[in-house]
């Protein structure tokens, strides 16, 4: 075993560096003793979304922190209050850390634990919440060990699907709830609004529950074209057709059922609008989507954005629509979603092949530590494919 950690550190606005820090000890971030936690060997470890906000400097965050929240990983250390996992089991981390202690992690709510930051009831690895070491790393700590993580059943048979099993400690059971959170079910009609990696999950999912006409709209023609592939329908928002017209022309009709915003405030306009951004453009245009009782849900991730254009959206505040949706009985969930909650019945899925298409759909590159930097500047631009890290090159061998 290593003495160090290498990990990709956040150095300022577009700026990711490789740094060596030391290896991680099972303590929490304010020092105390941690027995309920591990320590990982990371396997797997995905560049995100949610990652380019700290890049682009709207997701304020210090100078040196560690990054990435997406991680799998080996045990290979075990604090002594640890009864149920064993060094050498395969492992999946949701991204949310929570207590299992506090009142809304024994209701579920793992997505608003109440104690694991002490500042606000959310925390994240690799974000300024809570102050936990993210894990694009070599190496990782993670606390209460027992609760939080999701041990895979045979671990010749998940690093087989190692690639797709990825995906489970954040943008799969994200997209998910998502769905859930818009009521689809068997037969709905859905608009999935983004096809970057998370609106692609979402995609996937929504062939999983059975959903009928699945709609993704997105001006990038790469990213739609994978979803296209796998059987869902697109809308390229960069024809000056407005959103409700070009979903009749698909389905008939100019509303679907339940509709997911996959996209969150550095979203892009319309039309002759699509080269600006507008901030409250695809919220507006999810609740538009949505038929009059049907639902809406909100993954992308809004809030205060201190580089923004208008004083209202650096104070986190959106025009949304709400007056024309009121007459709908609008049913309209956000937030993080609780990983926890899904994360099982979705590896479940994966290891018996009930999404065979899902791979395809995300299209992943595996990469190395030293790549990353590289890899989120391509990302940033847009590049059609979901990085994941190997840092100890377990993937590609
Ligand atoms: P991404 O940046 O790769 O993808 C966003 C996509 O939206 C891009 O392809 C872009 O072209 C497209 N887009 C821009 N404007 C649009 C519009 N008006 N309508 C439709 N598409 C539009 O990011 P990602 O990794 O796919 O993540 C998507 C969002 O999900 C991010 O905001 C991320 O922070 C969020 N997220 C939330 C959670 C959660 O728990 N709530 C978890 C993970 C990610
Ligand atoms: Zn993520
Ligand atoms: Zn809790």
């Amino acid at each position: 075993m290593s003495d160090r950690n290498r990990a990709v550190a956040f150095h300022g606005i577009n700026n990711m560096q490789v740094d060596t820090l030391d290896f991680p000890k099972l303590e929490m971030p304010d020092g105390r003793k941690a027995p309920h936690g591990v320590i990982l060997k990371i396997v797997a470890t995905n560049i995100c979304g949610s990652d380019l906000h700290i890049y682009r400097g709207s997701f304020p965050v210090p100078d040196g922190m560690v990054m990435g929240h997406e991680m799998t990983g080996e045990v290979i250390e075990v604090g002594e209050d640890v009864e149920f996992l064993h060094e050498g089991d395969l492992v999946s981390v949701p991204f949310n850390v929570a207590c299992g202690r506090c009142r809304n992690c024994r209701a579920g709510r793992t997505d608003v634990c109440e104690t694991a930051n002490p500042k606000l009831a959310c925390a994240a690895y690799g974000f300024n919440l809570g102050d936990f070491q993210g894990g694009q790393a070599d190496y990782l700590f993670v606390p209460y060990a027992d609760f939080q993580l999701l041990r895979f059943p045979d671990k010749d048979q998940a690093m087989e699907k190692i690639l797709e099993l990825a995906v489970l400690s954040d943008i799969l059971p994200t997209a998910f709830h998502g769905l859930m959170e818009a009521g689809a079910k068997p037969g709905s009609t859905v608009y999935l609004a983004g096809a970057g990696p998370v609106g692609r999950c979402g995609a996937a999912a929504a062939r999983l529950l059975g959903a009928s006409c699945i709609i993704v709209g997105d001006h990038d023609p790469k990213r739609l074209e994978l979803v296209r592939k796998a059987g869902c329908e697109t809308i390229n928002l960069s024809e000056d057709v407005p959103l409700t017209d070009q979903i009749e022309a698909v389905l008939g009709e100019p509303m679907v059922d339940c509709a997911v915003d996959y996209v969150g405030p550095e979203a892009h306009g319309l039309g002759k609008e699509a080269e600006q951004m507008q901030p409250a453009a695809a919220i507006n245009q999810v609740i538009d989507a949505t038929r009059a009782g049907g639902a809406t849900g909100v993954i992308g991730v809004y809030g205060p954005d201190p580089i923004a254009e208008t004083k209202a959206e650096q104070e986190g505040t959106f025009p949304i629509d709400f007056g024309k949706a009121w007459i709908k009985s609008p049913r309209i969930t956000a937030g993080q979603a609780p990983i926890m909650r899904y994360n099982r019945q979705l590896m479940m899925a994966i290891l018996w092949d009930r999404m065979p298409w899902l791979r395809d759909m995300l299209n992943p590159r595996v990469i190395s530590l030293d790549e990353a930097p590289k890899a989120y500047e391509a990302f940033d631009k847009g590049e059609d494919v979901k990085y994941i890290i190997d840092p100890h090159g377990m993937i590609a061998a």
